[in-house]
């Protein structure tokens, strides 16, 4: 049988087990750490001249100035047409599905009139200017051009800058399709804390942004770390996600594809499935067992599951969800006849896929709510990244007369008590009685 745990939540011990299941310290390496140093350091002060010595070092290629670091416009509308008709409409459907979606979230201004004629309110803007990590090391991913971009574009992002890197020069046609569709403003082949230095500081090539997205390695990850302060980010990723909660009436086969779907990522990645139904954890197990010879990426399935994967029985349906509280999963499946019903007690979960037709995958790709989401226990107190991660809100007042009045002696009142005169000057210089 496939190595995976089998737990039992009344088991002696069980808490103990879920606790060191559960536990992810994000990798901070002192080696990691010393190189990222460096790379940004020597990209702040160096520039462009930086930015090619480690591309040819990291991602051997060799480019003969900043300017072949850009991938013009052209190139990615030529990707778009040159790539199969197929490909070309997943992206399209993808895309406009995930726009769809993101257009419910737009935040809008807003303002109310006291009785003394004082107005109050927020106005929400957009960030200027957004950088895309797009990653390229060993794999690619359109979709998460797709997913980061598009909340940035609908947010009303004037420059959205795009990087990607593009190993022994080799491209990858849909990646630069996606950004096409997008709509990206511009595209640099680069990569790695290097990518990250630039968009933080600027070069003479890459413009400066005011906020890095997208995931990437551990690289990628200590860079951004590095340049939090300088530039928000969107937040650091750690390894992918899913619990599969289930009624027992579920395929077993498709609920062990499920858990493989994010094993799959690599080998840190946790797949959980709850039942209450011992007969059918053995069913999935099973299936597990036997589909596992069928999967190109096994090696990384079965490490994953092997050392983070977990098979839980539990008692019944409120045990279930105390269980799902508890792990507040990346992703959530909730294979049961009715998902609704469940709703309102699921507290802490990234994103929920409801009833036994919504495999996870397809909100990976295309369903249109976004796939970057909240990792490692943190849905316990943060969302999917979203419109609003690419809006920022000022507050406004703006007094009548009769209003500084008022609040003139109040604040001039609250001043004294903490003993700034000048404070409470201004204050009461409007007061008129
Ligand atoms: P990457 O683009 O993140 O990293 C490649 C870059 O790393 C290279 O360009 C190079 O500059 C740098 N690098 C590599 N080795 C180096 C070294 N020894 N010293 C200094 N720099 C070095 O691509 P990747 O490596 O394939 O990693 C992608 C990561 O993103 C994976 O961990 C994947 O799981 C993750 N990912 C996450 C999501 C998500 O939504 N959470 C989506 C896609 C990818």
């Amino acid at each position: 049988m496939l190595n995976i745990r089998r737990l039992s939540a009344n088991e002696a011990g069980f808490r103990e087990e879920l606790d060191q299941l559960l536990a992810w310290e994000t990798v901070s390496n002192r080696s990691v750490n010393d190189i990222v140093n460096e790379v940004c350091a020597r990209v702040r002060s160096e520039g462009d001249a930086a930015l090619l010595e480690y591309t040819a070092k990291f991602d051997r290629m060799q480019l003969a100035s900043g300017a072949e670091l850009e991938i013009s416009k052209e190139r990615l509308q030529a990707a778009l047409q040159n790539i199969p008709a197929a490909q070309r409409e997943a992206l399209e459907v993808s895309a406009q599905r995930v726009r769809d979606y993101h257009e419910r979230q737009v935040q809008s201004s807003w303002t109310y009139e006291e009785a003394d004629g004082t107005m109050l309110g927020q106005q929400v803007t957009p960030l200027d200017s957004v950088g895309l990590y797009v990653p390229g090391g060993k794999a690619a991913y359109p979709s998460s051009v797709i997913m980061n971009a598009i909340p940035a574009k609908v947010a009303g992002v004037e420059k959205l800058i795009m990087v990607v890197p593009t190993p022994d020069g080799e491209v990858n046609e849909m990646v630069l399709a996606a950004a096409a569709i997008c709509d990206v403003d511009a595209v640099f082949t680069l990569g790695g804390a290097q990518a990250i230095a630039a968009l933080a500081y600027g070069t003479e090539t890459v413009p400066a942004v005011d906020k890095i997205v997208g995931p990437g390695n551990i690289f990628v990850a200590t860079a951004k770390r590095l340049v939090f302060g300088t530039v928000g980010i969107d937040m650091i990723a750690g390894p992918s996600e899913i619990l599969v909660y289930c009624d027992g009436k579920t395929d077993p086969d498709w609920i062990a594809v499920d858990l493989f779907s994010q094993a799959e990522h690599d080998e840190d990645a946790q797949s959980i499935l709850v039942t209450q139904d011992a007969e059918f954890a053995d069913k999935v197990h099973a299936s597990m067992t036997k589909l596992i010879e069928t999967m190109p990426r096994k090696a990384i399935i079965e490490t994953a599951l092997r050392d983070r994967g977990a098979i839980i029985v539990v008692d019944n349906e409120a045990q279930a969800i105390e269980m799902i509280n508890l792990i507040a999963p990346e992703h959530l499946e909730l294979s049961v006849d009715d998902p609704k019903a469940l709703l309102p007690k699921i507290r802490h979960a990234g994103a929920i896929f409801m009833g036994r037709y919504t495999a996870e995958a397809l909100g990976d790709y295309c369903a249109g709510p976004n796939h970057v989401l909240p990792t490692s226990r943190t849905a316990r107190f943060s969302s999917p990244l979203g419109v609003y991660d690419f809006q920022k809100r000022s507050s406004l007042i703006m007094c009548s007369a009769e209003g500084a009045n008022y609040l003139g002696k109040i604040a001039g009142e609250l001043a004294d008590g903490e003993g700034l005169q000048a404070h409470a000057a201004s204050a009461r210089y409007r007061v008129t009685d």
